[in-house]
């Protein structure tokens, strides 16, 4: 017997026939013999409908109030799943946030997990309760709902995981597994039985949205075993316990691994970034911090920083990206502040991608930087800024090359599926 968390997306999750089956598929871990704590997300849609309703309502909405309203796609999803695994003969009982409880900070719409208690909910599970967690959701210091950002179900299902000592966590969504790139954009990528956590973590970062970011780095943190795999399947596909989506690994047990492994391990796109420049700011000591500190202390997060070589009047463009959603911000902070950095101009685009490409075989290989650039330039793609860790190559581009980059590199090096 082994204690499992199974969580299932908003996919799985839209409308009461694929609630039926993601119930069948929890029943069928129980009847296994294993101890079940469940997590779920909204209906797919509906927390982007929650947030409009927010914003329709107070375009400077209240955060406090924003988590009342779009937590509540997981209390009806957690409660439907509950009533329907009771309608098929189980014992079932749903946790809300402030029941189980899942203590969070008091960062409204963005709260991170401190703890969870788990004793009410092992001795539910030690009685053959399945324990249905409603996702994303917590409770705040001072007792009031809070939420953790978007996508944060599958942070949920971590932390639970972690609380309650699980041997695994299963996260079910609409593919089958961690594929070389987003296989709804590349219909040759393939998909990989192991990716290690800080490949996770790197690929997520940067636009694989499959997995939360945070809950890949809990996942690191807290050592627990996960697994990404489909809910869309039916009763004779191969048990969860056979391992058959993609499994999260430390690099050890991805060494033991006797698998033949690609120098790249996945390729990511976001277009969620904006560019911005700043042109002939003065080359001297403290203009760079007089740009960024003040986005630092607004939790801006700026991402690919670009510094040109001073030319000769001892002035110099700065080009940055920072995202989409606090472009407007970023542009008023840096035009109130124009005579203190001494810019000349403010420039933005928010017509461009992130294209990253991430593997651990970086560390022991050189060129992997060099065929990213020849293979863009071959194809006549301008390439606007550039970083890169020990592990992953990130460059900016025009975002109406997106689809074709991916595409390029993810044949370049050798990750298109034969045939
Ligand atoms: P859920 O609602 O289950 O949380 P998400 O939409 O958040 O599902 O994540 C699953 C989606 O992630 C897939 O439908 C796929 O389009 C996308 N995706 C992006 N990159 C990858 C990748 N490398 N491998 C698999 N899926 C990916
Ligand atoms: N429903 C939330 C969202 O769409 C959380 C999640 O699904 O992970 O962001
Ligand atoms: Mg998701």
């Amino acid at each position: 017997m082994a204690r499992i968390v199974m969580k299932f997306g908003g996919t799985s999750m839209a409308g009461t026939e694929r609630i039926r089956r993601v119930a069948g598929i929890v029943k069928r871990q129980q009847e296994a013999g294993h101890e079940v704590a469940v997590v779920v997300s909204a209906m797919a849609g509906e927390t982007d409908r929650l947030v409009n309703f927010c914003r329709e309502a107070n375009a400077l909405y209240d955060p406090a109030e924003y988590d009342v309203v779009v937590s509540s796609g997981e209390q009806v999803t957690s409660g439907l799943l509950a009533l329907t695994l009771q309608s098929m003969g189980c014992k079932a009982r749903s946790w809300l946030g402030w029941q189980a409880p899942i203590k969070t900070d008091d960062a409204h719409a963005k709260a991170r997990i401190e703890d969870i208690d788990p004793e009410g909910v092992l001795a539910s599970m030690a009685s053959g309760e399945i324990a249905v967690f409603p996702g994303f959701q917590g409770v705040s210091p001072d007792g009031r709902v809070t939420t953790l950002g978007r996508g944060g179900s599958d942070t949920s299902a971590v932390a639970v995981a972690a609380a309650i000592g699980a041997d695994r966590c299963d996260i079910y969504t609409d593919v089958d597994g961690v594929y070389t790139t987003d296989p709804r954009i590349v219909a040759k990528a393939q998909k990989l039985p192991l990716v290690t956590y800080e490949e996770m973590l790197e690929l997520a970062s940067v636009g694989s949205k499959v997995l939360q970011t945070r809950s890949v780095s809990l996942a690191m943190k807290e050592n627990v075993r996960v697994q990404v795999l489909s809910s869309f399947i039916d009763e004779n596909a191969p048990s969860a316990d056979d391992l058959p989506g993609t499994m999260i690994v430390s690099d050890e047990e991805l060494e033991e691994s006797d698998m033949e492994r690609q120098l790249i391990t996945g390729i990511a796109a976001d277009k969620n970034e904006a560019k911005v420049t700043l042109t002939r700011v003065p080359d001297r000591p403290g203009a760079v911090a007089s740009i960024f500190t003040p986005l630092a202390e607004a939790n801006i997060n700026v991402d690919m920083i670009i510094q040109n070589v001073a030319k000769e009047k001892g002035e110099t463009d700065v080009t940055f990206t920072a995202p989409m959603a606090d472009l407007a911000r970023t542009l008023a902070m840096l035009e109130e502040r124009k005579e203190q950095i001494g810019f000349y101009r403010l420039i933005s685009n928010d017509s461009v991608a992130k294209i990253s490409v991430v593997g651990v075989g970086m560390r022991s290989h050189a060129g992997v930087a060099a065929t990213m650039f020849k293979t863009l330039a071959d194809r006549g793609i301008n390439i606007q800024a550039i970083t890169t860790s020990e592990i992953k190559v990130s460059v900016l581009i025009d975002a109406d090359e997106t689809e074709l980059a991916v595409r390029v590199l993810h044949s370049a090096y050798g990750l298109d599926a034969k045939g």
